[in-house]
């Protein structure tokens, strides 16, 4: 008997479309695909080719206008706003090339504050550890003036596991670095994220991010809406 793990990512038809949509074209066209738990993909292509706008409908952030985007099991097309903000804040973490942080807060507080939203139980000696895991045990107390771009990025990547989320969606996450960081803050957002049991999907157009992964996605080949659209001109 073969046992079928379910897929942490499985999207099927998708196609999205921006403003009035019989004057716009679709932006993504995704007929299939796919992630398995504690999978790392980074998805490559080149600016405009839709890739922010392919992780927003991953986050639920954004809805197409048809097709299935199943994440955890649930059809986020199938969940209201309220429903799906639920679902994002404690199923999906998420990093950003300008990190968020809250300037007034210390970078404890910052993953403090993104455990919060997940409304669960704050796991205090779980976030310290992650914290100590990204290289800024003492830094602790420290706000994100006094810290450096890379050790920025380090918060931000304690704060998306901090809720304990099944997948993390990170954004062009290493834009504001130098290529030595990159490289160093790729690797430890691959490594604690397979400590954590987590999945992870990277979007991004610098080769160093793309080639420190095992499973890179071409864009153009997964998005066929761009393919088309750069086919005609
Ligand atoms: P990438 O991340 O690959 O650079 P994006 O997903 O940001 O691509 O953008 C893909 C295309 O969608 C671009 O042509 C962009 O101008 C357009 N676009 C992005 N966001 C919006 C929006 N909110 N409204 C209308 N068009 C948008």
């Amino acid at each position: 008997m073969t046992l079928t793990v379910p897929m942490i990512v499985e999207i099927n038809d998708l196609v999205l479309q921006y403003g009035n949509v019989s004057e716009s074209l679709p932006i993504l066209s995704v007929p299939r695909w796919e992630l398995q738990p504690n999978e790392q993909v980074a998805v490559s292509g080149p600016s405009g080719s839709g890739k922010s706008t392919f992780l927003n409908v991953l986050a639920g952030l954004l809805i197409p206008q048809s097709g299935q985007v199943s994440v955890c099991g649930q059809d986020l097309t199938r969940l209201g706003e309220a429903q799906r903000d639920r679902f994002r804040a404690r199923h999906i973490g998420y990093i950003f090339q300008t990190f968020n942080l809250l300037q007034g807060y210390s970078a404890l507080e910052n993953v403090l504050l993104g455990a919060t939203f997940s409304h669960q139980a704050v796991d205090h000696p779980h976030i310290r550890a992650l914290l100590e895991r990204v290289g800024l045990g003492h830094r602790l107390h420290h706000r994100p003036a006094h810290l450096s771009i890379g050790e920025q990025q380090r918060v931000a990547i304690a704060r998306a596991l901090a809720k304990r989320p099944e997948i993390i969606l990170a954004d062009e996450p290493t834009g504001s670095l130098d290529p030595g960081h990159t490289r160093e803050i790729v690797q430890l957002l691959r490594d604690v994220c397979r400590d954590e049991r987590c999945s992870l999907v990277v979007v991004s157009h610098e080769p160093t991010v793309v080639g420190a992964f095992e499973r890179r996605d071409a864009f153009l080949t997964v998005n066929r809406a761009f393919a088309s659209q750069g086919a005609t001109g």
